[in-house]
């Protein structure tokens, strides 16, 4: 049985009409870059998320940056975030002229360990960026806790983490502000590329606005150096009728994910992944621990089942930053567990007969 790690094709089949219909309205009112079908999207998104603002712009990677940019970080700065994460989280932080300051992860939620950052924190230190992790959210009221002692921003990457809560609280709405991602395999993605931030503060998420605009805060009249970061209105368009199936989609990952926990939990050389009491996991990736990765790997592309790997290598250990330093060994919980992590097929789409088709090839495998 074949069983692609994740099947666009077939979520997307579903709602076929309503999407040509959105697309078609963008295309007769030419409304390309911003614009109304951004804006409606940005309420929605805002709705959902229980939070005031929500600024639409090009990429998880620019809501992180320009998040940033508008809280002040800048040269000099230290922002505190985990090495287990996709590079963009650090990216950002480098591209406000600001250093990365790495922590190390929990053994068990793969999220920040809280009782780690203040030994990190120095007098430049200038926010934290906890990263919601395969779509479980990390920490918070330890992490705001601390962020409220020392006087640091804090801005949750959600990018992985649409929907997901901790204790009925949504991801992103909590810190200063949260940074989505809507490239297009996310639990909520794009037809292209896309990103949002979300706040409740009235003037960041203005600042972002001016930000994401050239810097503009009426036509003409550029008050701050920006850039252009708009979301484009196919993409507005697009996400505001994903919007309405998140739910529902997340909900169809936590059941695979629980179908996948019976199948396997009793193989005792799988760690499956684990989730708090007071979180909603939205699975936007379940990731399994093994010993023998390689061959594990081999043995179910045997199979025609695909799997993939988030993260192989953490990011103080990418040659892009190598000038901070981090020697093998420097976060031991984030490297051992991305020598072991294998991600398993999951998407909404996903049938109870994959999931025990997946897990039969991996006892065998085993
Ligand atoms: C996807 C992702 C990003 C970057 O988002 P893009 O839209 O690809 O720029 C940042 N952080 C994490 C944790 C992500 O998974």
């Amino acid at each position: 049985m074949k069983v692609p790690f994740m099947d666009l094709k077939a979520l997307h089949e579903s709602i076929s009409d309503e999407i040509q219909a959105a697309i078609k309205s963008v295309v007769e009112s030419c409304a390309f870059a911003g614009g109304p079908f951004v804006e409606t999207f940005e309420r929605q998104f805002s709705a959902f998320c229980q939070c005031d603002y929500a600024v639409g712009v090009g990429s998880g990677t620019e809501a992180l940056w320009m998040a940033l940019l508008a809280l002040g970080v800048g040269e000099g700065d230290e922002v505190i975030t985990v090495p287990n994460t996709f590079i963009a989280t650090a990216e950002a932080i480098s591209f406000c002229g600001a250093k990365p300051v790495f922590v190390d992860i929990d053994e068990h939620s793969y999220t920040i360990n809280p009782e780690l950052i203040e030994r990190a924190i120095t007098p430049r230190t200038k926010a934290i960026i906890p990263v919601h992790i395969f779509g479980q959210m990390a920490d918070m009221d330890a992490i705001m806790a601390i962020a409220k002692k020392y006087g640091l921003f804090v801005v949750e990457d959600a990018c992985q983490a649409h929907g997901a809560e901790y204790k009925q609280r949504h991801a992103g709405s909590i810190g200063d502000a949260g940074c989505f991602s809507f490239y297009p395999g996310k639990n909520l993605g794009a037809f292209g590329e896309a990103g949002a931030v979300i706040t409740n503060n009235p003037d960041l998420a203005q600042k972002i606005r001016v930000l994401r605009d050239h810097g503009q805060h009426q036509k003409n009249d550029h008050g701050v150096v920006g850039w252009n970061g708009r979301m484009d209105g196919l993409q507005g368009a697009v996400l505001s009728v994903k919007l309405k199936y998140l739910t529902g989609w997340n909900q169809a990952r936590r059941d695979n994910a629980s179908h996948y926990n019976s199948f396997l939990s009793d193989i005792k050389e799988v760690k499956v992944p684990g989730s708090r009491v007071h979180n909603k996991h939205v699975y936007h990736i379940y990731s399994v621990r093994v010993s023998n990765r390689t061959e594990f790997m081999a043995a179910l592309a045997n199979k025609d089942i695909s799997c993939g790997i988030h993260y192989p290598n953490p990011v103080h250990r990418q040659k892009a930053y190598m000038e901070l330093g981090c020697a093998q060994g420097s976060y031991p919980v984030a490297e051992r567990c991305a020598n072991e992590f294998v991600s398993l097929p999951m998407c909404p789409k996903l049938s109870v007969e994959q999931i025990e088709y997946v897990s039969q090839q991996i006892r065998q495998a085993l």
